[in-house]
């Protein structure tokens, strides 16, 4: 019978295998230097919201303003954004808001693959911490790097798919809707999709009930 300090022990570590957070998470992100995308920002976007949410919305990557505050979504698309979260009667309060890659690509271009390859393991880390209840993945880079598929955004918006025995649904980014308005219309067949499965009432109009 092995003394009890040595069965505390393996009870702590046994424990801490098991209980990674999000504020663990932030602390190893701070100061990242595992790609180049650290050569140029001002901050590093982690996500915020509630570490408790059903609902997690995963996008590309930070852009000019949420380099310069810190935060996810806080630009136009964050604008339309909030306008979608709020159109199924929640807040920015209720979800969490992330990104795959968590500094900015400069002059916003597409994050390259092997930025992704460094940064989406945080996400995915983030993702299994969470636990929620659906994520919404906006846009290509969101769902085809959860997803590990090449596919088109326009051929797998819309339905949803199993993550990890989490539902992922994707939707159209919204920065993509700033240019093309009249992708709304899916966008919010699709979030309608979401409130359905999350036992939100909203009207057709979107307006909560
Ligand atoms: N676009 C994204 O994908 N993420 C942000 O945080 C802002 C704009």
């Amino acid at each position: 019978m092995p003394p009890e300090s040595i069965v505390m022990a393996k009870k702590s570590v046994s424990r801490s295998v098991h209980t990674e957070t999000l504020e663990a998470i932030s602390a190893e992100l701070m100061g990242c230097r595992s790609c180049k995308l650290c050569n140029g920002r001002k901050n590093i976007v982690i996500g915020e919201g509630n570490p408790k949410a059903e609902l997690v919305f995963a996008g590309e990557g930070p852009g000019e303003q949420e380099d310069i505050q810190g935060r996810p979504f806080v630009g136009k698309a964050g604008q339309l954004l909030d306008k979608m979260i709020g159109a199924i009667g929640l807040t920015r309060e209720d979800v969490f808001i992330c990104n795959v890659v968590k500094c900015r690509p400069p002059g916003n271009r597409n994050p390259e693959p092997d930025e992704i390859e460094a940064c989406s393991p945080f996400l995915i880390r983030q993702l299994d911490i969470i636990k929620p209840k659906i994520v919404v993945a906006l846009g290509k880079f969101a769902a085809q790097t959860l997803l590990k598929t090449e596919e088109r955004i326009s051929q797998i918006r819309g339905r949803f798919f199993d993550y990890r025995s989490v539902k992922l649904i994707p939707t159209f980014h919204p920065a993509y809707l700033l240019r093309n308005p009249e992708a709304k219309r899916e966008v919010w067949q699709d979030l309608q999709l979401v409130a359905k499965e999350l036992g939100l009432q909203v009207s057709k109009s979107g307006a909560k009930q």
